[in-house]
């Protein structure tokens, strides 16, 4: 029987890395590196980050497409996708670092941390008497894999976390309420916004004017998504009134985020070069592999996209 075959494309991730890991899984598979290509026509398997328009036309016998990242929103957006299913990564490694982002930049805020900082620049003993957590309202917005741990830690260290999603969900110790019609109230009575949302058609531009308007003054926004789900010359202008007190960003409208954009000069704003979660591939490789084991037995792949929700 001809092998079947994955082809690999990506400008990010390691093709050694992900060979050897694949391999491991599924010695059978074999594997072939963009545009190092033998026999398109055994490649039933893609797996991919951002590859050129086209590429996937050059293999009549796919069968699924594998997204080398958590969120999809440039995959589905193509209108050269062939008609397979598509699965994205989620592992366990990219939820814990992907906590551990927000836990810091969270517990930052909440402990009054860049104060300090600020002070410490100064010479300055500049005491601010700590809050109790618990009096500290946390909001975050999507509850999938990331969003859910992400704030069940939040509530874990005792901060008082609101959990906002498409559908109704159940995290210990997290408050959670669902659909567009609540989304006001938990931004109303957010001190500290987390962003932890898919760029889809409905959340883009979702966080405008209007929604950091509703913020408490003073509240402090953190955006670990997309960039393009806040509108940023809105967050810009939140930022130079005072309204927006601090802002933690990995994810920009612009990546990377060009020298003399005017995001850098806030000494309140901590930038990040989108890396609060990556994907290691000896973590990630389990569910790729298993992924592929599904789609031969004609099964739907783990972590399956859907298209017209666009996550
Ligand atoms: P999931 O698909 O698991 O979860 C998405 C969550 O968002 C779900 O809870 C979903 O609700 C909710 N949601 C989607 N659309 C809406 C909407 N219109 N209204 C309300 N809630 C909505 O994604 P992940 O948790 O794995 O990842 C989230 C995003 O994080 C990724 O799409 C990616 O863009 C970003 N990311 C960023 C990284 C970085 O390094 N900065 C790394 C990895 C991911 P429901 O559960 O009800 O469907």
């Amino acid at each position: 029987m001809t092998r079947d075959a994955v082809v690999f494309y990506s400008k990010f991730d390691d093709p050694v890395a992900w060979r050897n890991a694949l391999q491991a899984e599924l010695p059978d598979l074999k594997f072939c590196v963009a545009p190092d290509i033998d026999d398109s026509v055994a490649v039933r398997h893609a797996l991919v980050w951002k590859p050129p328009t086209g590429f996937f036309s050059a293999f009549p016998n796919l069968a699924l497409v594998i997204n080398l990242g958590a969120g999809v929103d440039s995959l589905v957006a193509r209108d050269d996708l062939p008609d397979v299913p598509i699965s994205r990564l989620s592992d366990d490694g990219m939820v814990s670092l992907m906590t551990s982002y927000v836990l810091f930049a969270v517990i930052r805020y909440a402990r009054d941390i860049p104060a300090f900082e600020r002070a410490q620049r100064r010479r300055e003993w500049h005491y601010i008497h700590p809050r109790a957590l618990s009096g500290i309202k946390v909001g975050v917005l999507g509850l999938g894999e990331l969003g859910s741990a992400a704030a069940a830690a939040l509530a874990q260290v005792g901060l008082n976390v609101t959990g906002w999603a498409r559908t109704e969900k159940t995290i210990p110790g997290v408050r959670c309420v669902a659909g567009r019609a609540t989304l006001d109230s938990v931004i109303a009575q957010s001190e500290i916004l987390v962003i932890l949302l898919p760029l889809t058609p409905d959340t883009r531009g979702l966080i405008g004017a209007r929604e950091l308007a509703l913020l408490p003054r003073g509240a402090k926004l953190i955006n670990a998504a997309r960039g393009a789900i806040v509108d940023e010359p809105a967050l810009i202008a939140a930022l130079r009134s005072g309204h927006i007190a601090e802002a933690t960003l990995d994810a920009f409208m612009i990546e990377p985020l060009p020298p003399e954009h005017p995001l850098w000069t806030f000494d309140n704003v901590l930038i990040t070069p989108h890396l609060a979660s990556i994907t290691v591939p000896e973590q990630a490789a389990r569910d790729v592999a298993e992924s592929i084991r599904r789609v031969r037995a004609g099964q739907p792949p783990l972590h399956a996209v859907n298209r017209s929700r666009g996550y």
